[in-house]
């Protein structure tokens, strides 16, 4: 199973990809733990991306392709993978869907969360306020500013790969609105029932 999850920042990709990893047995791979990993083994490349990530601009087509391209050849991708905040802009699109191409490989879904700004502004500010009170370090990118451009570049860069997808007619839409579980049921009923974990592994 090879899966995108497309939306804004908030919109709780990370949270529904982390759950659609389990149920099928896949990876998640997100280009924003990577880019942050990258950046806090401070190597030059990181740093510089950590400095755009701060803007709340997007790292370049270049540097994300190249990391997913040579993470999706990792055996642990042999099952599957889940794209969480990849592709972010159509040049990253026609990028992916050269290299799966490639590998001889095709997506089975993408998966637009579809949320609206108001309430991403507010989970964003929640977030914030539970991290502070529990005295956790805050993503440098998780400020009002920062989030504000977040969006901006969403909806400058990122949403024309609604209509991408739509044309290629590998798009599904899911209501982000509402709660954790309401979302993800949403989004496993178009997905075919995983097999269980019991026969996951097993031939045939
Ligand atoms: P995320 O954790 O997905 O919210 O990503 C955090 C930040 O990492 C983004 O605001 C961008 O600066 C950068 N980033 C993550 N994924 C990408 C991508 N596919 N293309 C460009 N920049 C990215």
């Amino acid at each position: 199973m090879r899966l995108i999850l497309l939306g804004p920042p908030g919109a709780g990709k990370g949270t529904q990809a982390r759950r659609l990893a389990e149920n099928f047995n896949i990876v998640q791979l997100s280009t924003g733990d990577m880019l942050r990993e990258a950046a806090s083994a401070g190597t030059p490349a990181g740093r510089k991306a950590a400095d755009v990530m701060a803007r709340g601009e997007l790292v370049s087509d270049d540097i994300v392709v190249a990391i997913i391209a040579e993470r999706v050849d990792q055996p642990d991708c042999a099952n599957g993978f889940i794209l969480d905040g990849f592709p972010r802009t159509v040049g990253q699109a026609e990028a992916l869907d050269g290299l799966l191409k490639e590998r001889g490989l095709a997506l089975d879904a993408v998966i637009e969360i579809k949320v609206d700004d108001g309430l991403l502004i507010q989970r964003i500010e929640n977030r914030i306020a539970e991290m502070s009170a529990r005295g956790e370090p805050l993503r440098a990118d998780d400020n009002p500013e920062t989030l504000k451009r977040r969006l901006a570049a969403y909806h400058a860069q990122t949403a024309p790969l609604v209509d991408y997808y739509r044309g290629k007619g590998q798009l599904a839409s899911v209501d982000g609105m509402g709660s954790i579980d309401e979302v993800s049921a949403a989004v496993m009923a178009l997905l075919p029932p995983p097999v269980g974990r019991q026969q996951a592994g097993s031939v045939g």
